[in-house]
Protein backbone atom coordinates (compact mmCIF):
# COMPACT_ATOMS: atom_id res chain seq x y z
CA UNK A 1 0.00 0.00 0.00
CA UNK A 2 1.68 2.65 -1.07
CA UNK A 3 -0.09 6.27 -1.28
CA UNK A 4 1.29 9.14 -4.23
CA UNK A 5 3.75 11.25 -1.99
CA UNK A 6 2.47 14.70 -1.47
CA UNK A 7 4.60 17.45 -3.12
CA UNK A 8 7.03 19.26 -1.09
CA UNK A 9 6.01 22.80 0.12
CA UNK A 10 8.54 24.92 0.15
CA UNK A 11 9.10 26.80 3.33
CA UNK A 12 8.88 30.09 2.88
CA UNK A 13 5.13 29.33 1.72
CA UNK A 14 4.81 26.97 4.47
CA UNK A 15 5.33 29.62 6.76
CA UNK A 16 3.43 32.53 5.08
CA UNK A 17 0.43 29.69 5.60
CA UNK A 18 1.22 28.88 8.89
CA UNK A 19 1.66 32.78 9.91
CA UNK A 20 -2.00 33.52 8.25
CA UNK A 21 -3.62 31.41 10.33
CA UNK A 22 -2.14 32.82 13.58
CA UNK A 23 -4.17 35.20 14.54
CA UNK A 24 -3.10 37.39 17.73
CA UNK A 25 -4.81 36.28 20.96
CA UNK A 26 -5.37 39.66 21.75
CA UNK A 27 -5.71 39.18 25.43
CA UNK A 28 -3.02 41.78 27.48
CA UNK A 29 -2.22 42.32 30.86
CA UNK A 30 -0.41 44.67 32.99
CA UNK A 31 2.65 43.94 34.35
CA UNK A 32 5.38 45.49 36.67
CA UNK A 33 8.68 46.73 33.81
CA UNK A 34 10.88 45.01 36.21
CA UNK A 35 8.53 41.48 34.74
CA UNK A 36 8.05 42.67 31.22
CA UNK A 37 11.69 41.73 29.50
CA UNK A 38 10.92 39.37 26.51
CA UNK A 39 7.43 40.05 26.56
CA UNK A 40 5.82 41.71 23.43
CA UNK A 41 3.95 45.27 24.03
CA UNK A 42 0.27 45.50 23.73
CA UNK A 43 -0.12 49.22 23.09
CA UNK A 44 2.25 52.25 22.23
CA UNK A 45 4.09 54.19 24.58
CA UNK A 46 4.15 57.86 24.46
CA UNK A 47 6.08 60.32 26.67
CA UNK A 48 4.20 62.30 28.83
CA UNK A 49 7.54 64.18 29.13
CA UNK A 50 11.44 65.75 27.86
CA UNK A 51 14.13 63.19 28.67
CA UNK A 52 16.03 64.83 29.73
CA UNK A 53 13.83 66.99 31.82
CA UNK A 54 16.13 70.40 31.14
CA UNK A 55 19.07 71.04 29.37
CA UNK A 56 21.69 69.51 32.07
CA UNK A 57 25.31 69.61 32.09
CA UNK A 58 27.46 66.01 31.11
CA UNK A 59 30.05 67.09 32.79
CA UNK A 60 31.65 68.73 36.00
CA UNK A 61 32.61 72.61 35.62
CA UNK A 62 31.28 75.90 35.37
CA UNK A 63 28.32 76.73 33.52
CA UNK A 64 28.50 80.48 32.06
CA UNK A 65 27.88 82.53 29.23
CA UNK A 66 30.22 82.65 26.32
CA UNK A 67 29.33 86.53 25.74
CA UNK A 68 31.21 87.27 28.88
CA UNK A 69 34.29 86.12 28.27
CA UNK A 70 34.38 87.35 24.93
CA UNK A 71 34.49 90.88 26.60
CA UNK A 72 36.54 89.71 29.52
CA UNK A 73 40.20 89.28 29.30
CA UNK A 74 41.65 85.92 29.15
CA UNK A 75 43.25 85.59 32.09
CA UNK A 76 40.18 87.01 34.16
CA UNK A 77 39.07 85.73 37.27
CA UNK A 78 35.20 85.06 37.65
CA UNK A 79 33.53 84.88 40.42
CA UNK A 80 31.47 81.85 41.22
CA UNK A 81 27.57 82.96 42.12
CA UNK A 82 25.86 79.19 42.63
CA UNK A 83 26.62 75.86 43.03
CA UNK A 84 24.22 73.03 41.56
CA UNK A 85 24.42 69.62 42.44
CA UNK A 86 22.44 66.81 40.21
CA UNK A 87 19.04 67.08 41.55
CA UNK A 88 18.53 70.88 42.96
CA UNK A 89 17.29 73.77 41.19
CA UNK A 90 19.46 76.38 39.63
CA UNK A 91 19.16 80.21 39.70
CA UNK A 92 19.35 82.09 36.64
CA UNK A 93 22.82 82.83 36.35
CA UNK A 94 23.94 86.09 37.20
CA UNK A 95 26.16 88.18 34.28
CA UNK A 96 29.67 88.56 35.08
CA UNK A 97 29.82 85.30 36.48
CA UNK A 98 29.92 81.36 36.54
CA UNK A 99 28.29 78.61 37.95
CA UNK A 100 29.76 75.40 39.42
CA UNK A 101 27.85 73.36 38.30
CA UNK A 102 28.00 68.61 38.02
CA UNK A 103 26.84 66.36 35.79
CA UNK A 104 23.06 66.00 35.12
CA UNK A 105 22.74 69.00 36.90
CA UNK A 106 20.30 71.68 35.60
CA UNK A 107 22.45 74.21 33.29
CA UNK A 108 21.43 77.85 34.79
CA UNK A 109 19.10 79.96 32.64
CA UNK A 110 21.32 82.80 31.02
CA UNK A 111 24.17 80.09 30.59
CA UNK A 112 24.95 78.84 26.75
CA UNK A 113 27.78 76.35 27.96
CA UNK A 114 29.76 73.83 30.45
CA UNK A 115 33.72 74.34 31.31
CA UNK A 116 34.98 71.39 32.31
CA UNK A 117 37.06 71.54 35.27
CA UNK A 118 40.01 70.24 33.88
CA UNK A 119 40.10 73.44 31.65
CA UNK A 120 39.72 75.83 34.81
CA UNK A 121 41.69 76.85 37.79
CA UNK A 122 40.38 77.64 40.88
CA UNK A 123 41.94 80.40 42.66
CA UNK A 124 42.11 80.49 46.28
CA UNK A 125 40.00 83.50 46.19
CA UNK A 126 37.53 81.15 45.41
CA UNK A 127 37.47 83.04 41.73
CA UNK A 128 37.77 80.82 38.77
CA UNK A 129 39.66 81.62 35.07
CA UNK A 130 39.01 79.62 32.26
CA UNK A 131 41.90 77.83 30.24
CA UNK A 132 39.91 76.86 27.47
CA UNK A 133 37.50 79.11 25.47
CA UNK A 134 34.30 77.27 25.17
CA UNK A 135 32.03 76.77 22.11
CA UNK A 136 28.40 77.49 22.61
CA UNK A 137 26.48 74.95 23.95
CA UNK A 138 29.42 72.48 24.56
CA UNK A 139 28.78 69.91 27.38
CA UNK A 140 25.14 70.82 27.72
CA UNK A 141 22.55 67.74 27.24
CA UNK A 142 19.16 69.27 25.40
CA UNK A 143 15.99 68.76 26.99
CA UNK A 144 14.18 66.32 24.67
CA UNK A 145 17.13 65.16 23.24
CA UNK A 146 16.25 61.65 24.12
CA UNK A 147 12.50 62.04 23.81
CA UNK A 148 10.32 64.65 23.39
CA UNK A 149 7.21 64.75 25.01
CA UNK A 150 4.25 63.47 22.80
CA UNK A 151 6.80 61.15 21.21
CA UNK A 152 5.99 57.59 20.34
CA UNK A 153 9.01 55.52 22.19
CA UNK A 154 8.13 52.43 21.74
CA UNK A 155 5.10 50.76 19.41
CA UNK A 156 2.54 47.98 20.18
CA UNK A 157 4.30 44.98 18.87
CA UNK A 158 7.67 45.69 20.39
CA UNK A 159 9.27 42.46 21.46
CA UNK A 160 10.61 43.84 25.25
CA UNK A 161 14.08 43.64 25.64
CA UNK A 162 16.31 45.38 28.66
CA UNK A 163 17.07 48.31 26.89
CA UNK A 164 13.45 49.03 26.24
CA UNK A 165 12.73 48.25 29.71
CA UNK A 166 14.76 50.85 30.81
CA UNK A 167 13.18 53.31 28.05
CA UNK A 168 9.86 52.81 28.96
CA UNK A 169 11.17 53.82 32.41
CA UNK A 170 12.96 56.70 31.71
CA UNK A 171 9.63 57.84 30.70
CA UNK A 172 7.99 57.13 34.37
CA UNK A 173 6.44 54.19 33.08
CA UNK A 174 6.47 51.53 36.19
CA UNK A 175 3.88 49.08 34.32
CA UNK A 176 3.35 47.82 30.95
CA UNK A 177 0.69 46.60 29.04
CA UNK A 178 1.88 43.28 27.33
CA UNK A 179 0.07 40.41 25.21
CA UNK A 180 -0.69 38.04 27.90
CA UNK A 181 1.29 34.63 27.52
CA UNK A 182 0.24 32.00 25.45
CA UNK A 183 -0.95 28.79 26.67
CA UNK A 184 0.92 25.87 25.30
CA UNK A 185 -0.04 22.43 26.26
CA UNK A 186 2.89 20.05 25.13
CA UNK A 187 3.63 16.69 24.90
CA UNK A 188 6.27 14.14 23.28
CA UNK A 189 5.41 10.65 21.52
CA UNK A 190 6.81 8.17 21.20
CA UNK A 191 7.02 4.53 23.26
CA UNK A 192 10.78 4.31 22.94
CA UNK A 193 10.71 7.80 25.13
CA UNK A 194 12.16 7.60 28.89
CA UNK A 195 12.59 10.27 31.12
CA UNK A 196 15.99 11.09 32.32
CA UNK A 197 16.13 10.42 36.29
CA UNK A 198 13.50 7.58 35.83
CA UNK A 199 16.05 5.13 34.59
CA UNK A 200 19.49 4.67 34.92
CA UNK A 201 21.92 4.83 31.87
CA UNK A 202 23.07 1.48 32.60
CA UNK A 203 19.51 0.24 33.30
CA UNK A 204 17.54 1.25 30.23
CA UNK A 205 16.11 -1.07 27.91
CA UNK A 206 17.19 -1.84 24.59
CA UNK A 207 15.61 0.42 22.10
CA UNK A 208 14.64 2.75 24.76
CA UNK A 209 15.96 6.62 24.21
CA UNK A 210 16.06 9.31 26.79
CA UNK A 211 13.25 12.17 25.92
CA UNK A 212 15.37 15.30 24.29
CA UNK A 213 12.73 17.22 22.66
CA UNK A 214 10.92 17.80 25.82
CA UNK A 215 13.54 19.41 27.40
CA UNK A 216 14.49 21.85 24.61
CA UNK A 217 10.96 22.62 23.43
CA UNK A 218 9.94 23.52 27.09
CA UNK A 219 12.98 25.58 26.89
CA UNK A 220 12.22 27.28 24.06
CA UNK A 221 8.70 28.17 24.65
CA UNK A 222 9.47 29.68 28.26
CA UNK A 223 12.06 32.08 26.16
CA UNK A 224 8.75 32.76 24.05
CA UNK A 225 6.91 34.23 26.94
CA UNK A 226 4.44 30.98 26.92
CA UNK A 227 2.82 29.06 29.88
CA UNK A 228 3.63 25.66 29.17
CA UNK A 229 1.51 22.63 30.79
CA UNK A 230 3.58 19.69 30.20
CA UNK A 231 1.32 16.47 29.80
CA UNK A 232 4.66 14.25 29.43
CA UNK A 233 4.98 11.50 27.19
CA UNK A 234 2.04 10.26 25.73
CA UNK A 235 1.93 6.05 24.43
CA UNK A 236 2.14 5.60 20.76
CA UNK A 237 -1.93 4.47 20.82
CA UNK A 238 -4.54 6.07 18.95
CA UNK A 239 -7.12 6.11 22.21
CA UNK A 240 -3.96 7.56 24.58
CA UNK A 241 -3.24 10.44 21.49
CA UNK A 242 -6.76 10.91 21.63
CA UNK A 243 -7.07 11.60 25.50
CA UNK A 244 -4.42 13.52 25.40
CA UNK A 245 -5.47 16.10 22.62
CA UNK A 246 -8.50 16.32 23.91
CA UNK A 247 -7.12 17.21 27.74
CA UNK A 248 -5.35 19.95 26.06
CA UNK A 249 -7.60 21.79 23.69
CA UNK A 250 -9.78 23.02 26.72
CA UNK A 251 -8.30 26.34 28.20
CA UNK A 252 -4.75 26.29 25.80
CA UNK A 253 -4.42 28.40 22.82
CA UNK A 254 -1.42 25.71 21.20
CA UNK A 255 -0.76 22.38 20.96
CA UNK A 256 2.56 21.27 20.38
CA UNK A 257 3.80 17.54 20.22
CA UNK A 258 6.68 16.34 18.82
CA UNK A 259 7.20 12.95 17.09
CA UNK A 260 4.49 10.60 15.39
CA UNK A 261 3.92 13.01 12.16
CA UNK A 262 5.17 10.58 9.92
CA UNK A 263 2.89 8.21 7.73
CA UNK A 264 3.67 4.95 9.33
CA UNK A 265 1.68 2.81 11.56
CA UNK A 266 3.11 3.55 14.31
CA UNK A 267 2.50 7.35 13.74
CA UNK A 268 -1.13 8.65 15.59
CA UNK A 269 -1.05 12.05 15.50
CA UNK A 270 -3.03 12.09 12.02
CA UNK A 271 -5.99 10.10 12.57
CA UNK A 272 -6.35 11.57 16.87
CA UNK A 273 -6.35 15.10 15.47
CA UNK A 274 -8.64 14.44 12.37
CA UNK A 275 -10.93 12.35 14.99
CA UNK A 276 -11.40 15.71 17.13
CA UNK A 277 -10.39 18.39 14.23
CA UNK A 278 -8.74 18.76 11.25
CA UNK A 279 -4.97 18.42 10.16
CA UNK A 280 -3.27 18.84 7.31
CA UNK A 281 -0.08 17.10 7.22
CA UNK A 282 2.91 18.69 5.57
CA UNK A 283 6.06 17.76 3.83
CA UNK A 284 8.02 20.69 3.81
CA UNK A 285 11.35 20.79 1.50
CA UNK A 286 13.63 21.38 4.27
CA UNK A 287 16.62 19.33 6.09
CA UNK A 288 16.16 18.66 8.77
CA UNK A 289 12.21 19.03 9.12
CA UNK A 290 10.21 17.58 6.23
CA UNK A 291 6.92 16.39 8.07
CA UNK A 292 4.87 18.72 9.96
CA UNK A 293 1.88 19.46 11.25
CA UNK A 294 -0.89 22.02 11.38
CA UNK A 295 -4.30 21.19 12.46
CA UNK A 296 -7.22 22.85 14.65
CA UNK A 297 -8.60 20.52 18.08
CA UNK A 298 -11.91 22.68 19.38
CA UNK A 299 -10.56 26.24 19.69
CA UNK A 300 -6.89 25.58 20.08
CA UNK A 301 -4.50 25.43 17.31
CA UNK A 302 -2.42 22.06 16.83
CA UNK A 303 1.35 21.78 15.52
CA UNK A 304 3.23 18.53 15.37
CA UNK A 305 6.95 18.79 15.18
CA UNK A 306 8.94 15.79 13.81
CA UNK A 307 10.59 13.73 16.12
CA UNK A 308 13.91 13.37 15.17
CA UNK A 309 15.68 16.32 18.03
CA UNK A 310 17.52 18.50 15.41
CA UNK A 311 13.93 18.30 12.88
CA UNK A 312 12.33 19.13 15.84
CA UNK A 313 15.01 22.05 16.90
CA UNK A 314 15.02 23.38 13.56
CA UNK A 315 11.22 23.34 12.73
CA UNK A 316 10.46 25.02 16.25
CA UNK A 317 12.86 27.85 15.51
CA UNK A 318 11.81 28.31 12.37
CA UNK A 319 8.21 27.69 12.55
CA UNK A 320 6.50 27.72 15.65
CA UNK A 321 8.81 30.26 17.20
CA UNK A 322 7.51 33.00 14.31
CA UNK A 323 3.61 31.75 14.73
CA UNK A 324 4.05 31.84 18.86
CA UNK A 325 5.47 35.87 18.38
CA UNK A 326 2.53 36.37 16.17
CA UNK A 327 0.17 35.27 18.44
CA UNK A 328 1.21 37.77 20.55
CA UNK A 329 1.14 40.41 18.58
CA UNK A 330 4.69 40.73 17.69
CA UNK A 331 5.26 42.50 14.40
CA UNK A 332 9.10 41.55 14.10
CA UNK A 333 8.92 37.37 13.10
CA UNK A 334 12.01 36.71 11.29
CA UNK A 335 15.45 36.58 12.91
CA UNK A 336 18.26 38.66 11.06
CA UNK A 337 20.28 36.69 8.81
CA UNK A 338 24.14 37.26 8.05
CA UNK A 339 26.39 36.79 5.27
CA UNK A 340 29.71 35.34 6.15
CA UNK A 341 32.31 33.57 4.53
CA UNK A 342 32.14 29.37 4.60
CA UNK A 343 35.05 27.95 5.67
CA UNK A 344 34.00 24.52 5.23
CA UNK A 345 33.63 22.44 1.65
CA UNK A 346 30.05 20.50 1.04
CA UNK A 347 28.06 18.95 2.46
CA UNK A 348 26.63 17.34 -0.57
CA UNK A 349 23.68 19.53 -2.08
CA UNK A 350 20.47 17.99 -1.07
CA UNK A 351 17.35 18.70 -3.31
CA UNK A 352 16.06 20.29 -0.16
CA UNK A 353 16.85 23.51 1.45
CA UNK A 354 19.03 22.87 4.29
CA UNK A 355 19.90 24.45 7.90
CA UNK A 356 23.48 22.96 8.31
CA UNK A 357 24.81 23.66 12.15
CA UNK A 358 27.76 25.74 12.39
CA UNK A 359 29.49 28.29 14.25
CA UNK A 360 31.62 31.61 13.55
CA UNK A 361 35.53 31.28 14.47
CA UNK A 362 37.70 33.26 15.02
CA UNK A 363 39.31 34.50 11.82
CA UNK A 364 34.83 36.12 10.90
CA UNK A 365 34.12 32.84 8.88
CA UNK A 366 32.16 29.58 9.67
CA UNK A 367 32.96 26.50 10.49
CA UNK A 368 30.73 23.15 9.98
CA UNK A 369 29.35 20.81 12.20
CA UNK A 370 30.74 17.10 10.45
CA UNK A 371 27.60 15.22 11.47
CA UNK A 372 24.23 16.58 10.22
CA UNK A 373 22.41 13.74 10.54
CA UNK A 374 18.75 15.30 11.93
CA UNK A 375 19.12 12.95 15.01
CA UNK A 376 22.46 14.10 16.09
CA UNK A 377 21.85 17.15 18.70
CA UNK A 378 25.40 17.68 19.16
CA UNK A 379 25.36 19.73 16.31
CA UNK A 380 23.42 22.27 17.65
CA UNK A 381 24.92 22.46 20.84
CA UNK A 382 28.32 22.76 19.31
CA UNK A 383 26.86 25.21 16.38
CA UNK A 384 26.02 28.85 17.16
CA UNK A 385 24.00 29.16 14.08
CA UNK A 386 22.45 27.70 10.73
CA UNK A 387 23.51 27.77 7.48
CA UNK A 388 20.84 28.29 4.90
CA UNK A 389 22.02 26.89 2.18
CA UNK A 390 19.10 26.91 -1.24
CA UNK A 391 18.22 23.61 -2.50
CA UNK A 392 20.62 21.66 -4.89
CA UNK A 393 23.33 24.27 -4.02
CA UNK A 394 27.23 23.10 -3.62
CA UNK A 395 28.98 25.17 -1.08
CA UNK A 396 32.59 25.75 -1.39
CA UNK A 397 35.51 27.06 0.92
CA UNK A 398 35.02 30.86 0.69
CA UNK A 399 31.70 31.40 -0.29
CA UNK A 400 29.54 33.87 1.40
CA UNK A 401 26.53 32.22 2.87
CA UNK A 402 23.32 33.38 4.20
CA UNK A 403 23.51 32.79 8.05
CA UNK A 404 20.86 32.52 11.42
CA UNK A 405 22.28 33.24 14.51
CA UNK A 406 20.77 31.11 17.23
CA UNK A 407 21.00 33.36 19.26
CA UNK A 408 18.28 34.98 17.51
CA UNK A 409 16.25 31.89 17.30
CA UNK A 410 16.42 31.50 20.45
CA UNK A 411 15.25 34.87 21.69
P1 LIG B 1 9.02 9.90 14.95
O1 LIG B 1 8.85 11.24 14.34
O2 LIG B 1 8.09 9.61 16.06
O3 LIG B 1 9.00 8.83 13.88
O4 LIG B 1 10.49 9.88 15.54
C1 LIG B 1 11.61 10.05 14.73
C2 LIG B 1 12.88 9.76 15.52
O5 LIG B 1 13.01 10.72 16.57
C3 LIG B 1 12.92 8.41 16.18
O6 LIG B 1 14.23 7.93 16.10
C4 LIG B 1 12.53 8.70 17.61
O7 LIG B 1 13.04 7.76 18.50
C5 LIG B 1 13.15 10.05 17.82
N1 LIG B 1 12.41 10.83 18.82
C6 LIG B 1 11.07 11.04 18.80
N2 LIG B 1 10.69 11.78 19.87
C7 LIG B 1 11.83 12.03 20.56
C8 LIG B 1 12.09 12.74 21.77
N3 LIG B 1 11.11 13.33 22.44
N4 LIG B 1 13.37 12.79 22.20
C9 LIG B 1 14.35 12.20 21.51
N5 LIG B 1 14.17 11.52 20.37
C10 LIG B 1 12.92 11.43 19.90
MG1 LIG C 1 7.52 8.00 17.06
Amino acid sequence: MNAARPPLRALDDALADLLGRAIPLGRAERLSTFEADGRVLAQDLVSALQVPPQDNSSMDGYALRCADLQVGASDQAWPVSQRIPAGSAAQPLQPGTVARIFTGAPVPSGADAIVMQEDTEALPDGTVRVLRRPSAGQWIRRSGEDVARGDTVLRAGTRLTPAELGLAASIGLAELPVAARPRVALFSTGDELVMPGTVRPEAMKPGAIYNSNRFFLRAMLRRLGCEVSDLGIVPDRREATVQALREASAGHDLILTSGGVSVGEEDHIKPAVQALGSLDLWQIAMKPGKPFAYGRVGTAHFIGLPGNPVSSFVTFALLVRPFLLKLQGATSLAPPVAYLPAHFDGPRPDKRREFLRARRNAHGGLDLFPNQSSGVLTSVAWGDGLVDNPAGHAIARGDTVAFISLSDLLA
